[in-house]
């Protein structure tokens, strides 16, 4: 079989320890006067057509950079000592904010000054040790090849680095390092349902165990299942602020006060992304571990989850869904596994051993010919058979 190379981008963020911080400003403001000039440039320039990013680049640098022929050039850069590298990098992005500024209503003003973070093109980083790097600075005279210590990220196993982009932060600076990571498996569900790979069915809940997982064979048989707890946890930490924030604005006399309500909210919002981050890496490895290569989600809708998410209370994990879901596709797909999602029509309503109408009880079920069982479990392989069955309806009908 053809080998086909399969990528994900992920960014790892790390934090920089560096004496001369005033160098990043430095750097930062000039980059970001290069790209005003070059925005403005392409605006005056590309009235009618526009052309592809590359043959701008080829048509800025032509207006603006002497050639080997010496000879003048209508809009010379007003900078000297600029690194090929460091104007390229924003030429690329006054390209994409011009372009973005002539597909929109005309109306708007163009953008008269920029505050973008800079990126490292080759040439202006090197050496990269996993904690150290060197980037070129601008000092506010000169270029100075600089020694970063990183901290706060590790690097992953194995993947190609791409430009870094420096952050700078109210306190602090941050260096983002795109990654290029091979993914091991990038064919399609089908693929793998045909090739009877095992399928990982996994449904949420608004209990202590938030999701549950079941393996499925590729006949259906059940081979494993895994309840994810957590989700009381979360309901209490939850509560907890909520009261917080409550007392804080009863002290207030009802009005709050911004900053302690601002803290509060950002405190709910770490809580959040901390279990969303910590319940989809369970699923995934879970998934890794049985060696399933397909993870099967219930189907969601937008507006059908917004109604069950006003119903449930603020404290519910099912609160969790929506950022679970969405790590989870990012976090699959670079592991090689495929998301699929499944209408949820009817999983809770028959027996996943004999397809009999259930009668709940809490979180059991129980059906006519006497199967029960987690009720939460029977619809995790409900949900997993289905997907089974819409499959192997399509190969028939093929
Ligand atoms: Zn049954």
């Amino acid at each position: 079989m053809e080998k086909i190379p399969y990528y994900a981008i992920t960014v790892r963020r790390y934090n920089i320890l560096f004496r001369h911080t005033e160098w990043f400003h430095q750097t930062q403001a000039l980059y970001n006067e290069v790209l005003l000039f070059y925005y403005q440039l392409y605006l005056e320039t590309f009235t009618d057509e526009q052309p592809g990013t590359q043959e701008a680049l080829r048509i800025l640098e032509k207006l603006t950079i002497v050639g080997r022929d010496k000879q003048p050039v209508p809009n010379p850069l007003p900078w000297k000592k600029v690194p090929l590298y460091f104007r390229r990098a924003a030429i690329n992005i006054a390209t994409a904010a011009a372009k973005s500024y002539l597909a929109r209503d005309k109306q708007e003003q163009p953008t008269g000054a920029f505050t973008e973070s800079v990126t490292f093109y080759k040439g202006m980083y090197r050496d990269f040790q996993g904690n150290t790097i060197s980037l070129k600075l601008w000092d506010g005279e000169g270029w100075q090849w600089s020694r970063l210590r990183l901290r706060g990220n590790t690097v992953p196993e194995e993947g190609q680095m791409m430009s870094p982009a420096l952050v700078l932060k109210k306190d602090h600076a941050e260096l983002h390092i795109p990654w290029k990571i091979p993914v091991a498996d990038g064919r399609g569900a089908r693929e793998r349902i045909i090739a009877e790979n095992k399928i990982c069915s996994t449904i949420f809940t608004g209990q202590g165990a938030c999701a549950v997982c079941c393996i499925l064979d590729s006949f259906g048989k059940r081979e494993s299942s895994f309840y994810i707890e957590g989700g009381r946890e979360y309901a209490n930490a939850s509560r907890q602020i909520y009261d917080r924030i409550k007392r804080s604005e009863d002290v207030q006399g009802g009005g709050g006060n911004a900053k302690a309500s601002y803290c509060y909210w950002k405190k709910l919002k770490n809580l959040h992304e901390h279990y969303a981050h910590q319940i989809s890496r369970r699923i995934i490895d879970y998934c890794k571990k049985q060696n399933a290569s397909v993870l099967v989600l219930p189907e969601y809708n937008k507006d059908y989850g917004n109604i069950i998410l006003a119903s449930v209370g603020k404290n519910s994990p099912l609160r969790l869904v929506p950022s679970i879901r969405e790590k989870l596709k990012y976090k699959a797909w670079q592991e090689g596994i495929v998301v699929l999602e499944v209408q949820q029509h009817n999983i809770n309503s028959v027996c996943s051993q004999c397809g009999a109408k259930i009668r709940r009880k809490g979180a059991d079920f129980q059906c006519v010919n006497g199967h029960r069982g987690s009720r939460y479990l029977n619809m995790a392989q409900n949900l997993g058979q289905k997907c089974l069955d819409s499959f192997k309806e399509n190969q028939k009908n093929k």
